[in-house]
């Protein structure tokens, strides 16, 4: 299904979860740059004219080469010292998908995942046949060590040692550093696109897989609506997250921003679980919920303006779009819980 034209509209996240005491003044400039150079990179694309497919792309690939992100490089370990990553991408008018699951040589899953959209008759694949995939088509594999920084390093050797002196640690703060990259696009010809990229949750064992690389959990789009989440992966899962979001704006016309307020802020932590999401509609509306400290996030709506915004009580300074947005008169990039 084709829309008339629209302005194009670009949103990304690099994760909820922030916690403030964490963020020198010196990363969360690095953030802030990178943040913006993504907006940038994939606006450039956007106003090119390229496929909002193409664009989720390219912003989730500076993401992923910036190692302050929990994605391609930056990723939090496994238990076994390991990195283990997760990326998916939808099309929204065609619903065609690809995910990838466990890889642990592939520098930029999403362009992996969009491989498998394009390129397989499959949706994802996962570990080492991801990976022999990724070969048979010319894309080169890197060294494990790759991954590694001394920071994420320090993450998982801090929760090893909690695991060792029996405390949980499934809701404390090492585990939650969901740095999860993500990014949603409404291109000129008014299709939409959800990617979401990332290294799951710091000391995860047994291949554990988050929400991110299940279409309808972390990421989903369809021609009304585009979602990738972060957050306790789990519970993504289980609430089918991203698909709910773009159910209610589908199936029932209720605007962007309730519908991903309901799932997001409400049903997700009445289960035990937090995070947060973006949300884009084909009018241009955005939403972007979430009921943690922060979230590295940033967009450019239909007037064109960048914008990066991390903490929760941050002016995000946007409101509605100047498109005309008929089915969600309210949408704003408002981040704060509600
Ligand atoms: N949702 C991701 C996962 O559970 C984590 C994150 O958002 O950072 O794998």
């Amino acid at each position: 299904m084709s829309h008339a034209a629209v302005p194009p509209v670009l949103v990304i996240h690099g994760g909820s979860g922030v916690i403030t005491h964490d963020l020198t003044p010196a990363k969360e400039k690095a953030i802030r740059a990178a943040l913006a150079k993504a907006l940038e990179n994939g606006y450039a694309a956007l106003k090119a004219g390229k496929s909002a497919v193409a664009v989720v792309s390219a912003a989730i690939v500076v993401l992923e080469d910036d190692p302050n992100f929990n994605a391609g490089k930056g990723a939090v370990f496994t238990h076994d010292g390991k990195n283990e990553l997760d990326a998916a991408i939808m099309d929204g008018d065609t619903r065609r998908a690809g995910a990838v699951a466990g890889v642990q040589r592939i520098g930029n899953p999403i362009l992996l995942a969009r491989a498998v959209m394009e390129k397989t008759p499959y949706v994802m694949l996962s570990g080492r046949g991801a990976e022999a995939f990724a070969q048979s088509i010319g894309m080169p594999l890197v060294d494990p060590s790759y991954f590694r920084t001394e920071e994420r390093w320090q993450q998982l050797q801090k929760a090893l040692k909690e695991d060792s002196a029996g405390k949980p640690h499934a809701d404390d703060e090492t585990t939650k550093h969901f740095g999860t990259v993500g990014a949603v696009a409404l291109d000129t010809d008014g299709h939409l696109a959800a990617g979401t990229s990332t290294g799951g949750i710091n000391d995860k064992r047994w291949g554990r897989i988050g929400d991110s690389p299940i279409i309808g959990a972390g990421t989903y789009a369809n021609s009304d609506c585009a979602v990738s989440a972060t957050g306790w992966g789990e519970y993504y899962i289980r609430t089918v997250a991203a698909h709910a979001i773009c159910m209610q704006v589908s199936q029932m016309r209720v605007p962007l921003k309730r519908a991903a307020a309901v799932v997001i802020n409400q049903e997700i932590p009445a289960l035990g679980g937090n995070g947060g999401a973006i949300a884009l509609d084909a009018h241009g509306n955005i939403a972007i919920p979430f009921n943690t400290d922060g979230m590295y996030r940033g967009w450019i709506d239909a007037s064109g303006v960048p914008h990066v915004a991390i903490h929760g009580d941050e002016d995000d300074g946007s409101s509605a779009p100047p498109a005309p947005a008929p089915a969600d008169s309210t949408g704003d990039a408002g981040g704060q819980a509600q």
